[in-house]
């Protein structure tokens, strides 16, 4: 299961840095996550918290921030958000468009105590 290793690993992410700011739990973890990522918010909520079982992360709140999608039109030079995901410009209509946002899978902040 791919979100259960991406949560395993935010999880030792957020443990080691816990561990360097000498806290005793993690409390919450914010997370921003692109719409490209490839990754469902409700699996990844629920591989967050069985990773979490005997870590000084247990229990903590995991916080997702969506990315939309964002593209750059090559025939147009311009930004668009599509409503969908899909590769097509606003503006245009070209499908020759690249990804300019929405393939994030960063932690953004975590809280400690
Ligand atoms: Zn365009």
């Amino acid at each position: 299961m791919h979100e259960l290793s991406i949560a395993t690993a935010l999880v030792e992410q957020v443990c080691e840095a816990a561990l360097a700011a000498k806290a005793s739990c993690v409390v919450s973890v914010e997370l921003v996550l692109g719409d490209l990522s490839g990754v469902e918010i409700e699996a990844l909520e629920l591989a967050f918290s069985m990773a979490c079982q005997d870590t000084c992360a247990q229990g903590a709140r995991l916080v997702v921030e969506r990315e939309p999608l964002e593209l750059l039109c090559s025939a147009c030079r311009r930004l668009s958000i599509p409503d969908d995901i899909v590769m097509v410009c606003v503006h245009c209509n070209s499908t020759d468009v690249e990804v300019a946002r929405g393939k994030a899978l960063t932690l953004k902040s975590m809280e400690v105590l």
